[in-house]
């Protein structure tokens, strides 16, 4: 059901920014990044300079680890990028917007606001963790 709402473009979007992520070419305005590093972190994938954090193998530089990740490590990344829209299926359920021209956005378990869309992201990832995880076993 979660995948449904994801388009093939979309999915291709996320792939891209987990494969930045991973090899160390990140982009620090990247939309996805709270998902990815929240995804990451628990399906516990540790990313190390520029060792492959699934096989541990060194690459010269960050686009060479780039190249390996996509090329060998498919499977992964396919796993990833599917835990990904579900932990943003489950986010969104979570979000109240507003169309008052207050805060725009508001969590609906604990009623916190906010201006900007990432932070509303961050707060669910980081202060309703719990439930997340147990959404999250639900929708396996
Ligand atoms: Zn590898
Ligand atoms: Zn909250």
């Amino acid at each position: 059901m979660a995948l449904q709402f994801c388009t093939y473009k979309r999915y291709e979007q996320i792939e891209n920014s987990v494969l930045r992520f991973l090899s160390g070419l990140k982009n620090t305005a990247d939309w996805y990044l709270p998902y990815i590093q929240y995804a990451v972190k628990a399906m516990g994938f540790e990313r190390r300079g520029l060792a492959c954090c699934f096989c541990k193998k060194k690459c010269r530089s960050a686009s060479g680890l780039y190249i390996h990740i996509s090329k060998a490590h498919q499977y992964e990344l396919r796993l990833l990028v599917r835990r990904i829209v579900k932990i943003m299926d489950i986010v969104s359920r979570f979000v109240k917007v507003r169309g008052s021209s207050g805060k725009r956005f508001k969590c609906r378990i604990c009623n916190f606001e906010c201006y900007r869309r990432i932070e509303i992201v961050e707060h669910i990832l980081c202060c309703h963790d719990v439930l997340i995880k147990n959404n999250l076993d639900l929708i396996k």
